[in-house]
């Protein structure tokens, strides 16, 4: 089994005299993989992102990317190989046209100039935003915004991008552009994908869930089994997504849906 991400009894607080806001988390992630990370505002989905590229680093145990573990020294390299698209796609743009803001990641990492004319291409065209280099990025659609903003971190080409709450600023319509498009560029390019969400339905096609709680994991595993588990999750206040009811209604009702074609 090979893993990108290793987090080990990780613990994090963000001042000595406030408490925990992450308590003694462990997990994968494994490569090619797409793990969503679901909870509560407050429940430190945001800070275990931050925590794994380096934006911030724990006081307790120890976070490993690649095989290598994130500390003051490794921080630039691990920030090459995870990338991260945050909620408000405002907030990362420096560029004026489209195509200045994509090669600006690049030249934080110092790409040559020839490999950077080429990744502006290819991101851009990955996801579907190859005839708007010369855009202004603020006057695009807000799910525009978030693929230019997703075309940004692709051109570094990481091994896993994070989407921490990329969606949550976007209408219906925006968010299944966004999913869309992140799937088939994981598919594509062989990455992992980490999504941090509030949105239970946004879950139900990744490979794999984690629940978080006040600091600390409440559930793991496929959807399907973490969704089973309706009283843990009633418990902390989250509901079962709509998906996953109607399933189990109509398999209650005699009419399970066909998980594989008929041959
Ligand atoms: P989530 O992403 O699940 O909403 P966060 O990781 O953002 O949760 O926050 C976890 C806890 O850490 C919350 O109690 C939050 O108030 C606190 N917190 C987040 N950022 C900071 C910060 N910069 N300084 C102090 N406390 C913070």
């Amino acid at each position: 089994m090979s893993y990108f991400i290793e987090f080990r009894d990780v613990s994090f607080r963000y001042r000595e005299d406030q408490p925990w806001v992450l308590k003694d988390v462990s997990f994968n992630v494994q490569s090619d993989e797409w793990l969503a990370i679901i909870g509560h505002n407050g429940s430190g989905k945001s800070t275990i992102a931050k925590l794994m590229n380096g934006l911030l680093l724990p006081q307790k145990g120890e976070i490993l990317v690649d095989g290598v573990q994130v500390t003051e020294d490794t921080i630039w390299e691990i920030r090459k190989k995870v990338g991260m698209v945050f909620q408000n796609p405002d907030n990362q743009f420096v560029g004026t046209t489209v195509k200045d803001d994509v090669a600006f990641g690049m030249e934080n990492h110092g790409l040559p100039r020839k490999l950077m004319v080429e990744r502006i291409q290819t991101s851009l065209a990955a996801v579907g935003m190859n005839d708007y280099e010369a855009h202004e990025p603020h006057r695009l659609s807000g799910g525009q915004k978030q693929r230019v903003a997703i075309a940004s971190v692709l051109a570094v080409a990481p091994q896993l991008i994070i989407l921490d709450e990329a969606t949550a600023m976007l209408d219906p319509k925006g968010r299944l552009e966004i999913m869309e498009t992140i799937r088939n560029v994981q598919e594509d390019q062989d990455l992992s994908l980490l999504t941090i969400t509030h949105d239970l339905q946004e879950v139900v096609k990744a490979d794999r869930v984690i629940v978080m709680n006040q600091g600390s994991k409440w559930l793991e595993g496929t959807p399907r089994d973490v969704f089973s588990e309706k009283d843990k999750l009633r418990n902390i206040g989250l509901d079962t997504p709509f998906v996953t009811k109607l399933a189990a209604e109509l398999s209650a009702a005699g009419l399970p849906i066909q998980r594989e074609p008929l041959n």
